[in-house]
C-alpha cells in the first residue's frame, strides 16, 4: 500500500499555497459567506481506517453529493421503475438548465441535475410526510458514515428556499408535464432539506464506502445496496457526476464522483478507497476548483484511475 498519509498531507500542504481557488457560489447568500481558504481531504479504506488532511474535520454543506445517496434510496424503493421518470445520460448543459427540461419533455435527463434530483426526491416522498422523509435521508446519512452527529443547516435550507426561483420553475415544469407526483413546494422542500446536510470530509468518505465495496460499507460490512446497483450508480458518477464538467473530470481524475456547489467531491476508487475533498471555491462550471486538482494529484500519485496506472 502507498503512503497515503504522506500523499494527502503533501497535497493539503500544496493547496494551502494556491492562489486560483476558484469562486464561492454566490447564488444561495448563506453559501455566498464561506471562507474560500479551506480544504480539507479524507480517505476511507474498507477497514473504516481513514486518512485526512487539512480541514477534514470542518463540515460543509454536501449539496448535490446528497444526490448519490437519495438515488440510492430512491432505487431500493422503485427499482429500475425509476428510470421511466429519469434519464441516464449526461446532459452537456447546466445543472439547472430549463430549456433541456422542456426538449426532453419534463424527463429529465440524469438523476444528477437538479431537475433529476428532484423527480428522485419526489420518488422518496410517496406515502409520507416531508418530515419523514427528511428524516429518513438523514438517518441513512448517519448510518453509512456511521456518525449520529451529522445534521442539517437549518440556515443553509432555509437560504436555498427562500431564494430558490430556478429550482421552482423545474419543479413546476416537471409537474405540468405530469412526472411530479407532490406539490412542487412540498418535493422542493425535502429536496433543499438533502442537500442541506452538513459533513465533514471524514464522515463524506465514511459514508461513500459503499460505493467503492460492491454495496457493502467495507469489505465484511453491512450491505446497503446490491453490488450490480453500486457499479451502475459509480457509472452514473463518471458519466454524469459533474454537470457539464463530467467528461473533463474523467479525464482530468478518471475516477466516477460526484461534486456539490458547496465544494465538496465525493470520488470513488473501486475496490479500494472512498475518498472526500472539499474546498468552497468553484470553477465555471460549479465544480470545486482545488478539490478537482486535489484529486487529480491523488488518482496520480496513487496510480488510481480506472482507466489504468499512470
Ligand atoms: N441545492 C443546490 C441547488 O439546488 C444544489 C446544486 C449543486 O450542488 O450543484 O441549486
Amino acid at each position: 500500500m502507498k503512503d497515503l498519509q504522506g500523499i494527502v498531507l503533501a497535497i493539503a500542504e500544496r493547496m494551502a499555497k494556491e492562489p486560483d481557488r476558484g469562486h464561492v457560489a454566490q447564488y444561495i447568500p448563506e453559501l455566498a459567506k464561506i471562507d474560500p481558504n479551506q480544504f480539507g481531504i479524507a480517505v476511507a479504506l474498507a477497514d473504516g481506517n481513514l486518512f485526512a488532511a487539512g480541514d477534514a474535520d470542518t463540515p460543509f454543506s454536501i449539496q448535490s453529493i446528497s444526490k448519490v445517496f437519495t438515488l440510492s434510496l430512491a432505487l431500493g424503493r422503485v427499482g429500475d421503475a425509476l428510470w421511466e421518470r429519469v434519464g441516464r445520460e449526461p446532459s452537456g448543459d447546466p445543472f439547472n438548465s430549463i430549456v433541456q427540461l422542456e426538449a426532453d419533455h419534463g424527463i429529465p435527463r440524469n438523476p444528477f441535475i437538479n431537475a433529476g434530483a428532484i423527480v428522485v426526491t419526489d420518488v422518496l416522498l410517496a406515502g409520507h410526510q416531508p418530515r419523514e422523509t427528511i428524516g429518513e435521508i438523514l438517518r441513512f446519512m448517519r448510518h453509512i458514515s456511521e456518525d449520529d452527529g451529522i445534521r442539517i443547516d437549518p440556515e443553509v435550507a432555509r437560504s436555498e428556499e427562500r431564494t430558490g426561483f430556478r429550482n421552482a420553475a423545474l419543479a413546476n415544469f416537471i409537474r405540468a408535464a405530469n412526472n411530479l407526483r407532490h406539490a412542487p413546494e412540498q418535493t422542493l422542500g425535502v429536496y433543499y432539506h438533502h442537500c442541506a446536510i452538513a459533513m465533514t470530509c471524514k464522515q463524506l468518505a465514511m459514508a461513500g464506502r459503499y460505493f467503492a465495496f460492491g454495496g457493502r460499507l467495507g469489505v465484511d460490512g453491512p450491505k446497503i445496496v446490491s453490488s450490480a446497483r453500486a457499479r451502475r450508480i459509480n457509472a452514473l458518477m463518471l458519466t454524469c457526476g459533474h454537470y457539464d464538467g463530467s467528461g473533463d473530470f474523467a479525464f482530468q481524475v478518471g475516477l466516477p464522483g460526484k461534486s456539490g456547489v458547496g465544494g465538496g467531491i465525493l470520488a470513488i476508487v473501486p475496490d479500494v478507497a472512498s475518498v472526500a475533498v472539499w474546498s468552497p471555491g468553484l470553477n465555471a462550471v460549479g465544480n470545486s476548483t482545488l478539490a478537482t486538482q486535489a484529486l487529480k494529484m491523488l488518482s496520480n500519485r496513487a496510480g488510481w484511475s480506472i482507466f489504468g496506472e499512470t
